[in-house]
């Protein structure tokens, strides 16, 4: 339906003119509708998308958290690489502090 804008009468939609009043009814073109659309769409995609590299950055952070807390230490005494919760070196046998 196609609404006058003028009397604001309903109008067929393939009407012209209002059958009303005679007014020229002007009609929203379809590139209009075709960009709001388009608007629409990409608004919805860059939500996506945002929420997608939101999650991806995330998951970055907890990996990150993650593998800090895993890191390795080193043997004050001969450098050696340790695990983390290691109490004494696997290399020289001193104590860890
Ligand atoms: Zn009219
Ligand atoms: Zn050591």
């Amino acid at each position: 339906m196609t609404y006058c804008n003028k009397c604001g009468k309903k109008n067929d939609d393939d009407a012209h003119y209002c059958t009303k009043c005679g007014n020229y009814l002007t009609k929203t073109s379809s590139w209009e509708n075709d960009i709001e659309k388009f608007a629409e769409d990409f608004g919805k995609k860059a939500e996506q998308f945002g929420k997608r590299i939101e999650k991806k950055a995330k998951e970055f952070t907890k990996r990150m958290e993650e593998s800090s807390e895993s890191k390795t230490k080193h043997c004050l005494h001969c450098n050696a690489e340790l695990d983390h919760d290691a109490n004494f070196c696997c290399i020289c046998g001193k104590k860890i502090e």
